[in-house]
């Protein structure tokens, strides 16, 4: 394990500590918060081929509070259990931030997915769905996965159609075992947007609160606003593109794999994920210029940083060089403790991952309630609504004598389609979040960064529910 990947863990144990010393609860009740529940550590065949290879792979139910657990698949060279038990304890804080009633998980198999074909992952996430299921670790009502880092829709419907063949047709809510599933396979509008529309949606409301904007010395509002995204993968594409084109902010540099690209005139999201589909690297695209080194992303003269991609990006090392004044932290655990330490101290806001990047898992929820009411939102109201507006608008046409431009009309007469309702939840879930933390920031004299307050956030709903169940006094 490298140093890197443990200091993950520890990571977030230190900021957990440091919220619960500044709260009162009974110190097992604290420990029973902090540790993993359940980790299931598997190893099992697939041939690839004409060889076997045996593939390493996790399952960690991190807070069984409330059922199902939820959290991600992440396929990765990388993952190992101290990872996952960090991300699986990162997903039972955010459930709670965002008032989503599941408990924390998470998933890992120990592969680079770029060395399979289709046909080989495939395998691989069939079997590792079968091994989930013969250890109960997946099912509608006890563990729900999603994607997350180097898994997608396609992998999510394999597991779907793993679990529901296994199950076969006796259990009625079988397809809300796993979320973020493509729209054909019982998935729902706006899932895959979901994380970068959050990113957008809080990074807005922090970058409109005009105290702490006047304290870092910019501008309150998105509008204008220039920033650098690490990672081109689905959180990144997302949150880049719906920044620049709903909040009006420039991507001023982009950093992937293959290199950093720099634009200070702005870079369009949606055409560089085009141009790197097409040509396999984000180098060369019109405009842009290339850093000499990868990392150095991180020092870019600009007003926000965005990590998309993995965690540790920001460490003890380089936390020294950032000129940002705001870090969204998109994908989970890119600060480090240590380098926290440093960015605090110069005053940067970091907007906590567990509050920041929890559209995804908020949008899960809404596919699983989907799933498990077999129907459609927006179903029953949409037309009913339409029908209403436009009576309404008719109304006011015959008593004042005018008439409603076509255009005014096809704006206010319309019932909500299921991806408006979605983005709309999301969008009061995000918001109401926000200040439910900046609250504690704001109130509590001994926290001083948002981090502290999500924690808190967090450990007091989950502290109440082992309360109210009559484990702890
Ligand atoms: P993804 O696999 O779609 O994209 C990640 C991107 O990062 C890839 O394009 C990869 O090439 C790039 N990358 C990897 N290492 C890099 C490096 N050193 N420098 C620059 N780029 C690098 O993954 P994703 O789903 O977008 O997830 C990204 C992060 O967001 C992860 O930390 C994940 O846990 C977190 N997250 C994802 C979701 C979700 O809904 N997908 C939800 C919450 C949190």
């Amino acid at each position: 394990m490298s140093s890197k990947q443990a200091s993950f863990l520890d990571s977030v144990h230190r900021n957990f500590d440091k919220a619960a010393d500044l709260l009162d609860y009974p110190s097992g009740l604290i420990s029973q918060i902090r540790a993993c529940n359940a980790i299931y550590e598997m190893n099992f065949p697939v041939k690839i081929g004409k060889k076997y290879e045996v593939i390493k792979a996790f399952r960690v139910q991190h807070s069984q509070h409330r059922l199902p657990t939820k959290g991600g698949i992440r396929f990765s060279s990388m993952v190992n259990k101290d990872e996952v038990q960090a991300l699986a304890a990162l997903m039972t804080f955010k459930c709670a931030i965002v008032d989503v009633p599941f408990g924390g998980a998470k998933g890992g198999v120990a592969i680079s997915p770029r060395k399979y074909d289709a046909e080989a992952l495939e395998k691989i996430t069939r079997r590792y769905t079968m091994e989930l299921i013969r250890k109960n670790f997946i099912g509608p009502s006890s563990d729900v996965p999603a994607p997350d880092y180097g898994t997608g829709s396609r992998e999510m419907a394999w597991i779907l159609d793993t679990y529901t063949t296994f199950k076969n047709g006796s259990e009625i809510d079988a397809v809300g075992c796993v979320t973020g599933k493509p729209l054909n396979q019982n998935g729902i509008r706006g899932r895959t947007e979901a994380t970068g529309r959050g990113v957008f949606y809080g990074l807005r409301e922090v970058l409109n609160d005009e105290a702490e904007m006047k304290r870092v010395g910019l501008e309150p509002g998105m509008e204008g606003k220039t920033l650098a995204i690490q990672g081109l993968g689905n959180v990144g594409s997302y949150a880049g593109s719906i920044c620049s084109k709903e909040g009006g902010a420039l991507i001023v540099a982009v950093s992937e794999i293959e290199g950093t690209i720099y634009d200070p005139k702005g870079i369009d999201i949606d055409k560089l994920v085009k141009y790197r589909k097409a040509k396999k690297s984000i180098v060369g695209f019109p405009g842009t210029k290339k850093l000499d080194v990868r990392e150095d992303w991180v020092k870019i003269d600009c007003d926000v940083l965005v990590p998309a991609a993995l965690e540790s990006q920001i460490h003890k090392k380089n936390a020294k060089s950032v000129k940002a004044k705001v870090i969204a932290e998109a994908a989970n655990g890119p600060v480090t403790a240590d380098a926290e330490a440093i960015l605090l101290k110069k005053g940067v806001i970091i907007i906590p991952d567990m509050y920041i990047n929890a559209g995804g898992v908020t949008v899960s929820y809404f596919e699983w309630l989907k799933n498990l009411s077999h129907m459609r939102f927006g179903r029953m109201d949409k037309r009913f609504n339409q029908n209403a507006f436009g009576n309404l608008v008719d109304l006011i046409e015959r008593n004042t004598g005018k008439k409603v431009s076509n255009r005014d009309k096809s704006i206010i007469v319309r019932g909500a389609d299921e991806v408006d309702l979605v983005r709309s939840g999301l969008e009061e879930t995000m918001i109401n979040s926000f200040h439910q933390i900046k609250d504690v920031y704001k109130r509590k004299r001994k926290v001083q960064d948002y981090r502290t307050a999500a924690f808190i956030c967090a450990i007091d709903k989950v502290a109440n529910d082992y309360m109210t169940m009559g484990v702890f006094p």
